[in-house]
């Protein structure tokens, strides 16, 4: 048995609690893009969001929706980095305790964040260790509820906000372009898409190091791979959801995929000529649109840029490479 799958109605629900909660993030736009694809891109700017992600809405979404017992009882999750500290950030606004299972190598900038949040932080060995497993067992022990990064109706249903605020702030598109690892931020923007852009090709895009998102697509079913080694760290999961599959599998036109050096490209496209600060998964999105991995001219053109949250030292580096 498997629990229902998140709709539309899910998103405009997800929409009210966040109202005044959540920034309404800008949508900005650039001359040179569009020089450079022929399109008319729109860049949705979730890098300005609160905890500098995306992952605030999902987080916020579903630590509210919890009934008090549950709230009580506190909340643990397993995370690369920015839902840590979504989650984090959202169980103090809410007064909920937060246990926060990190690997032992996630960037110390995203560390600090989510225990400057106040979240209590368990490490983990992201090789050698299974995530899902360590979180279960703390779960068990406390009777904390597990907040997955994705795979959760009301973590879907947050994350498609920022996709339909884009909507209605720029009316209909030719297509959107989504990063994705699990697969949370994309199926809740397809689910607005369908809903608000009838007619919108939605493309997923994730690093080419960790493809598992396409394979899956091609395959008709949710292919696992070893984790993936790539700059873009918030997108290297080892397979999509059981509720973010199906939900892609009926919404999203392709998945397509883009190497390291293309994020970094991007990354300095963003710093030199848009003035903003995104962290390579954030990149993902754009590079797929600006490096012609999918060719949009004459389109209108949707770009969701997912995250800001560099640590500065490899920022650095990498915009000096
Ligand atoms: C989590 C994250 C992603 C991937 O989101 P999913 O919902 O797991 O697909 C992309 N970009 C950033 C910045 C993230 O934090």
């Amino acid at each position: 048995m498997s629990a229902a799958l998140p709709t539309y109605e899910d998103v405009v629900r997800a929409s009210e609690v966040l109202a005044g909660v959540a920034h309404r993030t800008p949508v900005l736009t650039s001359s040179t893009a569009d020089a450079r694809t022929g399109a008319r891109v729109f860049f949705k700017c979730e890098n300005f969001q609160r905890m500098g992600a995306f992952k605030f809405r999902g987080g916020y979404n579903a630590i509210a929706r919890l009934t008090p017992g549950q709230r009580a009882a506190g909340v643990v999750t397993f995370s690369s980095g920015n839902h840590a500290q979504a989650i984090a950030l959202a169980a103090r606004l809410l007064g909920v305790r937060a246990t926060i299972i990190m690997p032992h190598d996630a960037p110390a900038a995203k560390r600090a964040a989510t225990e400057g949040y106040g979240g209590q932080v368990v490490t983990y060995d992201r090789y050698t260790d299974d995530r899902e497993a360590v979180a279960r067992r703390i779960q068990a022990e406390t009777g904390a509820t597990l907040i997955p990064p994705y795979d959760h109706r009301d973590v879907i249903a947050g994350q498609g906000t920022a996709a339909k605020e884009l909507f209605e702030e720029v009316g209909p598109l030719d297509a959107l372009f989504v990063c994705l690892g699990g697969g949370g931020l994309l199926a809740g923007s397809a689910l607005a898409a369908e809903a608000l852009s009838p007619g919108c090709q939605v493309y997923g895009v994730e690093p080419e190091a960790g493809n598992d998102g396409q394979q899956s697509l091609r395959k008709g079913e949710i292919v696992r791979i070893a984790t993936p080694k790539s700059l873009a760290d918030g997108a290297v999961t080892t397979h999509l959801g059981e509720l973010t599959f199906p939900v892609i599998q009926r919404l999203v036109s392709d998945i397509v995929t883009v190497t390291d050096a293309q994020l970094v490209d991007t990354m300095k496209f963003f710093a030199e000529r848009m003035k903003i600060v995104v962290e390579p998964t954030g990149c993902l999105s754009t590079a797929a649109v600006l490096q012609h991995v999918v060719a949009m001219p004459g389109k209108r053109v949707g770009v969701i840029i997912s995250g800001g949250n560099v640590d500065l030292a490899a920022y650095a580096r990498l915009l000096a490479a």
